[in-house]
């Protein structure tokens, strides 16, 4: 048990602007802001990250928002859709914020027998509200407006797209130890019974889409979560020793991890529990002050003053 991949432990994707970023996925979608910290390949760009009270794994979705970004466009050898668990009978309550807030959303459907209703970020990222068939008992962060009778639990699913789904389910069985569930049309479900949420991943098979291409709105990689360094280090070696180029370990500063390419085209990260979000901030403050990784600290003022203002 404790040496599996623990379903999902985080999404990144691009954003625009950083400020639209910061107010949807807080203001308009109820998550906590875990941390303010910066690109830490590119410091003169933010990177955010939200989720639930403590940031836990499986909640987690960040962005690296770029002021003027090309937006990119979803399409095969990419994550395409985010999907979030929310509780039964909330729809109506998003429906009608979703109208007051001017966002674009489609009318609710089902798909493997659980109610979702589609909707877009200002970058035009694809996110989906679903109605678990299991009833996911996380707790959610609350908010004046979003109250836990209605606020997303963290994730339900990611959807990743294809040409050809076989070795992207090979690695998903073979190596992650997820199982085939279910198949409607060209969607395959699959999932890990290792942990009861966050736990699915949906391959999408579209032989004659296009690639997609990377910017504003798409989704740049997803990360598996696993307890610890060993474990991370012991798919290291599995993932290395079957021929594919692995990175070494990276700090992350919340977070270890470590980046391979599936074969489907999409980057796969692997990501640990340890240390979290409360290793450089209060946890009553996270996500209130500009955290810099060590490299950067004598940096502050420089970079300070070329991040977008975010009042
Ligand atoms: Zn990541």
């Amino acid at each position: 048990m404790e040496n599996r991949i623990l379903g999902l432990h985080h999404i990144t994707a691009i954003a625009g602007m950083a400020k639209q970023n910061l107010d949807f996925y807080t203001n308009v979608l109820g998550l906590r802001l875990l941390k303010k910290t910066v690109n830490f390949d590119d410091p003169g760009t933010y990177h955010f990250y939200f989720g639930d009270e403590k940031g836990s794994a499986g909640t987690i979705l960040t962005f690296f928002p770029h002021e003027g970004a090309r937006r990119g466009s979803a399409g095969t050898g990419m994550a395409t859709n985010i999907a979030y668990a929310v509780p039964e009978g909330s729809f109506d309550f998003w429906i009608e914020r979703f109208e007051k807030y001017n966002v674009i959303y489609n009318k609710p459907s089902e798909k493997f027998g659980e109610k979702y209703l589609t909707f877009l970020d200002p970058d035009g990222l694809k996110l989906e509200l679903v109605i678990p068939k299991n009833t996911d008992n996380r707790t959610p962060w609350e908010t004046d407006e979003v109250k836990a009778n209605v606020a997303t639990k963290g994730f339900h699913g990611v959807t990743l797209t294809l040409q050809n789904k076989e070795k992207t389910a090979q690695v998903l069985t073979d190596i992650f130890g997820y199982t085939f569930r279910e198949q409607s049309g060209n969607r395959y479900r699959y999932a890990t019974d290792a942990v009861d949420t966050a736990n699915i991943i949906d391959l999408v098979e579209l032989p004659n889409e296009a690639r997609g291409l990377g910017g504003a709105g798409t989704n740049h990689h997803i990360a598996f979560r696993v307890k610890n360094e060993e474990v991370l280090m012991q798919f290291h070696d599995k993932i290395a020793g079957l021929g594919y180029n692995i990175t070494n370990k990276k700090d992350r500063n919340y977070f270890y991890s470590l980046y391979f390419r599936e074969p489907g085209g999409v980057l796969f990260e692997i990501a640990t529990d340890n240390p979290g979000f409360g290793i450089d901030e209060p946890w009553d403050q996270l996500g209130t002050h500009l955290m810099l990784p060590p490299q950067y600290e004598s940096r502050r003022a420089e970079l300070e003053a070329v991040l977008p203002k975010l009042d």
